[in-house]
């Protein structure tokens, strides 16, 4: 591993009704508009020449081919984010070792590489979906980008380690786990600190950009990279407005879309980022490495 931890810029490719919670039968009524917010994204990264990690859903990837093949040739790195948009743990071991299989062989077929990483749907492994990390290993995955260590609604693992590090399993195996980041609120170490997310997506959205740039130089002192997230719906303010089965994922959503944007310039500007593989592989491909826990 490098001396210096690395940032690393990571996005969640799906499009815009993909990851509300709508089951995977009714997209087809929906407008597709990757290309609205991925395009937006795609010149931000191009024009601080940054390479990024693509969680692609295996959905999209059948139906959007030519956007993986591009991001591909660009440098990105491609990565698993499943099959549905299904979180892991309403799944069943079983469909989720078929689903992981399918957006595997998708992904490998389109790309020609071997995928090694994998980011479930709304970061979904929890303590009641441990069980999916074995079955990432079965299926060949060297890597995962799951585990939030926050308590969320909809997921989280809060006493997980908030650095990257090698995971032992349920099963006594070990993968390497690359945590969404945080930091330990009033200092870390403390016995009642808290961790507070601050690693993308509507967290980003939500803090003023001062707020998340301090955030991240308190990270850095402790010697972590921080490992960030967006998606393409999130550079796309004009997407659709519908009806959400729950309201605070609905106010998530559609908070501060519009300056997402500038938001990622800045941070793009102020702050170096890179891909998962450039920054980890060396760790994740080498099952003794354990120095890099
Ligand atoms: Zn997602």
């Amino acid at each position: 591993m490098k001396q210096q931890p690395q940032n690393i810029f990571s996005v969640d490719l799906e499009d815009w009704y993909q990851g509300i919670e709508i089951d995977m039968q009714h997209w087809e009524q929906f407008a597709p508009r990757i290309r609205e917010g991925l395009d937006r994204l795609l010149d931000l990264l191009a024009a601080s020449n940054t390479k990024a990690t693509f969680f692609v859903l295996g959905y999209q990837a059948e139906k959007t081919p030519d956007i993986i093949r591009q991001l591909k040739e660009q440098g990105h790195d491609i990565a698993s984010h499943g099959y549905s948009h299904r979180f892991v743990y309403q799944q069943t071991p079983k469909e989720f070792q078929t689903e992981l299989r399918k957006s595997k062989q998708i992904l490998e077929d389109l790309c020609g590489v071997a995928i090694e990483g994998y980011r479930a749907p709304y970061f979904s492994i929890t303590a009641q979906s441990r069980w999916a990390l074995d079955i990432l290993l079965d299926e060949g995955f060297l890597y995962d980008s799951s585990l939030f260590p926050i308590n969320n609604y909809r997921y989280g693992m809060p006493g997980a380690n908030r650095a990257p590090g090698w995971l032992r399993t349920d099963a006594g195996n070990h993968i390497y786990e690359i945590p969404l980041s945080t930091v330990q609120l009033p200092k870390p170490g403390l016995k009642w600190a808290r961790n507070l997310p601050m690693s993308g997506g509507g967290y980003f959205r939500l803090y003023p950009y001062a707020l998340s740039a301090l955030l991240i130089k308190r990270l850095m002192s402790e010697n972590q990279g921080l490992v960030f997230y967006m998606h393409p719906w999130e550079y796309d303010p004009a997407h659709p407005r519908v009806s959400f089965k729950r309201r605070l994922p609905k106010l998530t959503h559609y908070l501060h879309l519009r300056s997402t944007a500038n938001k990622t310039r800045k941070l793009l500007a102020d702050f170096e980022f890179t891909t998962i593989k450039d920054a980890y592989s060396e760790c994740y491909q080498n099952s003794s490495a354990r120095s890099c826990s």
